[in-house]
């Protein structure tokens, strides 16, 4: 498969100069490469986007798709892996959809391990709506719903996904398109839940690729087993200071994942089931 059999005939809408490009063009080579190799075939593959800017990515793949409400792709994500666990589901989300209405699902979903891919589309702006804050919207931030400069500082997705036993974390950008592919073919390939939150400008609404260009640097001899470390290099910038902003892959543990737990219950309640009715049985 060649990446050019990944793509549609659907309008492609989104504002020129918008983030969201790169990562429609860094996801679709990764899926071509994997279904090459015979790592992830194409046809097992299923996309899950939310509501936002975003969203129409599941548009623009020629692969299996599910479009979510709002806030609600992991849940959706989480139903169809253990549905069938042979699928590999990839979650496209966006702050405004992961990180406010969905936040519940963000931190279950790593908690548990659910063996999904999670890519965050971080614009830090809610840009189908034409400008308001999000979560991760630093202070000061200028929008629609806050004409005076935003009072509240925003949260660090990444700490968050740590701290909830998330076992693949990482960050990406949307301006440096190779990086963005290793960063999502690891994902892709992690076993439990991958983690990417990508710094996506909004060329529209909020416009960062000088801010951004200015500060991002890959992370380089970063061992990603290393958990003191990793939460080291979460924190160097926290979404509100002046950087350096760190990209890479900040944090990766094998770890058992949701379906071995599941089924490892299943056989349990199963097992108590029999001995329920042995019992019942001999009474009777
Ligand atoms: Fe992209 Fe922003 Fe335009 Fe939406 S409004 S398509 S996020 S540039």
């Amino acid at each position: 498969m060649k990446t050019k059999d990944l793509g549609t005939t659907a309008p492609n809408t989104w504002c020129p100069g918008c983030g969201n490009f790169a990562i429609l063009n860094a996801i679709k080579p990764v899926l071509a490469d994997l279904d090459e190799e015979g790592l992830v075939a194409i046809e097992n593959v299923v996309l899950v986007s939310g509501i936002g800017c975003h969203g129409k990515i599941a548009d623009y793949v020629k692969a299996n798709s599910f479009y979510a409400i709002h806030g609600r792709t992991i849940p959706v994500a989480t139903g169809i892996k253990l549905a069938n666990p042979d699928l590999n589901v990839i979650c496209f989300a966006g702050d405004g959809d992961a990180y406010a209405e969905g936040l519940d699902h963000l931190i279950f979903a790593a908690k548990r391990n659910i063996d999904i891919t999670t890519i965050i589309h971080d614009n830090r702006v809610y840009g189908l709506t034409t400008g308001q804050y999000t979560p991760t919207s630093p202070s000061g931030f200028l929008g629609r719903s806050t004409p005076a400069g935003l009072e509240v500082p925003p949260i660090n997705p990444l700490e968050i996904v740590f701290a909830s036993g998330g076992s693949f974390v990482a960050r990406g950008y949307s301006h440096g398109i190779e990086l963005l592919k290793d960063i999502f073919r690891e994902a892709i390939l992690h076993r439990g839940f991958s983690f990417v939150d990508v710094l996506q400008v909004c060329a529209t609404f909020f416009n960062l690729y000088d801010y951004y260009n200015e500060r991002v640097y890959t992370l380089e001899e970063h061992d990603p087993r290393d958990r003191d470390r990793a939460e080291e290099k979460m924190r160097e910038w926290d979404y509100n200071s002046d950087g350096p902003i760190p990209l890479g892959i900040f944090y990766r543990e094998d770890a058992s994942t949701f379906g071995d737990n599941f089924m490892k219950y299943n056989s349990k309640i199963t097992d108590l089931e029999g001995r329920i009715r042995g019992a019942l049985e001999g009474f009777l």
